[in-house]
C-alpha cells in the first residue's frame, strides 16, 4: 500500500468526540492541521461516564498544550478548588485505617487542575473548533485506499476520506472491532455504580467533617467499597463561562460528590442482564441493602444520591495494549488501553495520546516527518506508557480482582 511522504498538508479525521478525540482536534486546529471529529452522540451532552475526574499533573500538561488560552483558562477557572493530593481510607465502622499522600507539585497553586466537572470539560473541548465537530455521526466501517488513504463510512449513509483516521472511538471502539477483534477489552468481574450526591444537602443533614472536603474510601469487610469524591468548582461554570468565554455553552452545577461503589460480579446475586437493567432508583436502593450494617453516618449519605444520576458500568482492561499495524489508522484513548478507573489515569492517558499524536502529526502536515514513521513512533511510546497506566489501575484495583477470580 502507498504511504504518505509528500510535502502537502494531511486531512485528519477523528472518529469519537470524547475526552482524547476533542483534546486532538484543538491542537490540531491550533498547528493549522485540518481535523474532523465525528461523533455518534447527537449533542454535547454524551453519555453517562462519571462526573469528577481526577486530572494529574501530565494530563494537566497535556490540556494546557492542546488548549488554546482562553479555554484553558477556562477550565482552570471551573476547576476542584481544593487540594486532591491524598485520601483517607476508612472500615464499614467509620475509623480510619490509612491516610496516603501523593506528592502533588501543583498543591497550594491557584491555578491548578487537578480535577474536573466531566460534562464542563466536555463542553469546553467542544467551544472553538468552529463546525470541525459533527454530530450524529455513527461510524460503521473504514476502507483502506490504494492511494494509502482511508474512507469512514457512517450510518446515515455519509462518508469521509482522509489521510489519517484515528479511532478515538472508546472502549467499545468499533474502528477496533473491525481491525484488532482480538484486542478488545477484558472483562474484570467488577461493577461499579456511579453516583452523584449534592454536597449543600450532604452537609446540612450533617455528613461528617472528616468526610466533607476529602477523598474519602470505605473498605468493608463484606468486600464491598464506597469511594466519595468532592468537586469543588473554583467558579461556577455560567458565571466563568460569562467572564472568560461567552460563547462557550456551560451549564451550571452545585459542588457535589461522586460516589463509586464497588461489587462483584459474583456477590451480586444477578446475572448482567438483570443487573443492567435496573434503573437508578434501585441502583441506590442495591447500594442501600449493600451497607445495611454500615456505620449510620455512612449510610445517610446515600439518602441524598441523585437516581437519575446513578448508573452501573462493568470494570474493564486492555491487556496486553499492543500497537497497531503501521498506517493511516491510529488508535487513541480507551479504543486503545481501556483501564479501570480506579487509577484515574484513563483520561489523562488519552490526553497524553493527544498532545503526542498532535504534535507529530502537525511535523507530518508541515513536511518534517513521514507520516508511517511518526504514528510508529507514537504507537511506540503510547503502548509503554499506556501499559504503565492498566498496570498500575490494575495494581490499585487488585483486591477486587482477586476476589473476582478467587
Ligand atoms: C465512571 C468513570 C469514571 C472515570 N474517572 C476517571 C478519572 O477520574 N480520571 C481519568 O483519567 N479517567 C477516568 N475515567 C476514564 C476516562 O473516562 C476514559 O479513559 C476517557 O474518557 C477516555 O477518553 P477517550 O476519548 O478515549 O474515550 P471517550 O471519552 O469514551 O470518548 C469516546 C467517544 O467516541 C464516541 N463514539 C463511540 N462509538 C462511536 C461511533 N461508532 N461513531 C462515532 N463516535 C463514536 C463516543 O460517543 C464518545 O464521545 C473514568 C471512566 C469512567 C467510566
Amino acid at each position: 500500500m502507498a504511504m504518505r511522504t509528500s510535502r502537502s498538508p494531511i486531512r485528519v479525521l477523528v472518529i469519537g468526540g470524547g475526552i482524547g478525540g476533542l483534546c486532538l482536534a484543538h491542537g490540531l486546529r491550533q498547528a493549522g492541521v485540518d481535523v474532523e471529529v465525528y461523533e455518534r452522540d447527537e449533542s454535547a451532552d454524551g453519555r453517562r461516564q462519571g462526573y469528577r475526574l481526577r486530572i494529574s499533573p501530565q494530563g494537566e500538561a497535556g490540556l494546557r498544550a492542546c488548549l488554546p488560552d482562553r479555554l484553558e483558562e477556562l477550565l482552570s477557572a471551573t476547576a476542584n478548588v481544593r487540594d486532591d493530593s491524598g485520601l483517607v481510607a476508612y472500615d464499614e465502622n467509620l475509623v480510619e485505617q490509612w491516610a496516603p499522600s501523593f506528592e502533588d507539585p501543583r498543591a497550594g497553586l491557584p491555578d491548578k487542575i487537578d480535577a474536573v466537572d466531566r460534562v464542563t470539560l466536555r463542553r469546553i473541548l467542544l467551544t472553538g473548533l468552529d463546525g470541525a465537530v459533527r454530530f450524529g455521526k455513527n461510524f460503521q466501517r473504514l476502507e483502506q485506499r490504494p492511494d494509502g488513504r482511508v474512507t469512514a463510512y457512517f450510518e446515515d449513509g455519509t462518508e469521509a476520506t482522509g489521510d489519517v483516521l484515528v479511532a478515538a472511538d472508546g472502549t467499545n471502539s468499533r474502528v477496533r472491532a473491525q481491525l484488532r477483534p482480538e484486542d478488545s477489552p477484558q472483562d474484570l468481574g467488577i461493577r461499579t455504580i456511579f453516583s452523584r450526591i449534592p454536597r449543600a444537602e450532604a452537609i446540612a443533614a450533617g455528613l461528617p467533617e472528616a468526610l466533607q472536603d476529602r477523598f474519602s474510601y470505605v473498605i468493608g469487610t463484606d468486600g464491598h467499597h464506597l469511594g466519595l469524591m468532592p468537586m469543588l468548582f473554583r467558579e461556577r461554570p455560567r458565571q466563568a463561562a460569562a467572564r472568560l468565554f461567552p460563547q462557550a455553552d456551560l451549564v451550571d452545577s452545585d459542588d457535589y460528590y461522586m460516589s463509586v461503589f464497588n461489587v462483584h460480579q459474583e456477590d451480586l446475586g444477578l446475572s448482567d442482564e438483570e443487573f443492567f437493567a435496573l434503573g437508578g432508583e434501585e441502583l441506590c436502593a442495591l447500594v442501600v441493602e449493600r451497607t445495611k450494617g454500615w456505620h449510620p453516618d455512612l449510610r445517610e449519605i446515600f439518602a441524598f444520591a441523585q437516581p437519575e444520576t446513578t448508573f452501573a458500568v462493568p470494570l474493564r482492561a486492555t491487556r496486553p495494549v499492543r500497537p497497531w499495524e503501521a498506517g493511516p489508522v491510529v488508535p487513541l484513548g480507551d479504543a486503545v488501553h481501556a483501564m479501570p478507573p480506579s487509577g484515574g489515569v484513563g483520561a489523562n492517558t488519552a490526553i497524553r495520546d493527544a498532545q503526542l499524536l498532535g504534535g507529530l502529526l502537525a511535523a507530518v502536515d508541515r513536511g518534517e516527518r513521514e507520516l508511517g514513521e511518526a504514528t510508529a513512533q507514537y504507537q511506540r511510546a503510547m503502548v509503554e506508557y499506556a501499559t504503565e497506566g492498566v498496570e498500575m489501575s490494575l495494581r490499585i484495583a487488585q483486591w477486587s480482582i482477586k476476589k473476582a477470580n478467587g
